[in-house]
């Protein structure tokens, strides 16, 4: 197996944890055909790199080939372990970004985080043919299976599991309401923004294209889809850094989505 460069400061990313203002929401009922087992997902795989997709200048999909993946559901992740020669392990949480009919592929979409261990073996060594390890899928908390309007909000790489989302939404022709505002720095940091459709609704903080506004989201993003919910309300899903997450769910509560109706993933 390829692996990272060992380094004694690194350690695995820690678990999400929800914001100390979250209430839990209840559990979805999951859908048998792509209701996923626990064993399956307690056990590591080989994961064999197939194609590299570059997304943006510091982003790509790495896709990988799983033959007893067990499935997932969209807005799961995974973990993902490397393992030197000397034995020496670096092991990290990354979002599913493909949608769960990808049966035997998965698709990771990675940030070159600068200094990263993982990130950057990825981004500077990993070829096709590459074998890595892979447990999961883990956390069914930031999972949509379809069942019910959702109201994604994301940034950066945060953007990943939301396209799980939208992908599976496209894949299985749902009629339930979907909408994903995301935030980039830039249109050519827009992850995905090739395939981005009439669902998305971009906020570029620091370029923007001709005649659109550069800033933060804000209020004005959120609050007219707030002002006509869909039939049952909307499912809140945010993911991104932990200034994100917060900024983000506050302007959520603040245009009058219900606190225990908000689902929060921080990459940290
Ligand atoms: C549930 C979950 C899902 C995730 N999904 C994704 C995903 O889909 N795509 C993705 O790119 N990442 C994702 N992450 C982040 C990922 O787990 C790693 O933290 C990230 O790839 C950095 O790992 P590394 O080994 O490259 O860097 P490390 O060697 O761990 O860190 C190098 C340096 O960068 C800093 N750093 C670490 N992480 C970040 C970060 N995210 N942003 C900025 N600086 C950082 C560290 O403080 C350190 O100084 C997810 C995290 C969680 C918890």
């Amino acid at each position: 197996m390829t692996a990272a460069t060992p380094s004694p400061a690194a350690t695995p990313s820690p678990a999400t944890a929800p914001s100390p203002s979250f209430t839990p929401p209840t559990r979805f009922a999951v859908p048998g055909r792509i209701a996923v087992g626990d064993q399956a997902a307690a056990v590591w795989q080989t994961a064999t790199l197939t194609e590299v997709r570059r997304e943006t200048p510091y982003a790509s999909t790495f896709r990988f080939a799983v033959p007893h993946w067990p499935g997932h559901l969209p807005g799961q992740h995974l973990m993902l372990r490397l393992t030197a020669e000397d034995g020496y392990v670096a092991q990290r949480h990354y979002s599913i970004a493909s949608a769960p009919d990808d049966s035997g592929h998965i698709e990771l979409t990675l940030d070159h985080v600068e200094g990263g261990e993982v990130s950057g073996w990825f981004h500077t060594v990993a070829e096709p043919g590459d074998e890595v390890e892979v447990r999961g899928p883990v956390s069914g908390f930031f999972a949509w299976p379809g069942d019910r309007p959702a109201l994604l909000v994301g940034a950066g790489s945060g953007v990943v599991p939301l396209m799980s989302m939208v992908r599976h939404h496209r894949a299985r022709d749902l009629d339930v309401p979907l909408r994903l505002l995301v935030s980039a720095r830039s249109p050519e940091e827009l992850i995905y923004a090739r395939e981005l459709g009439a669902e998305t609704t971009p906020v570029f903080t620091r370029k923007a294209p001709e005649g659109v506004a550069v800033g933060r989201m804000a209020a004005a993003h959120v609050a007219p889809l707030l002002a006509e919910p869909p039939e049952g309300g909307w499912e809140a899903y945010v993911c991104g850094s932990n200034a994100f997450a917060e900024h983000a769910s506050r302007l959520l509560v603040e245009a009058g989505q219900p606190v225990d109706r908000i689902r929060i993933e921080r990459f940290g």
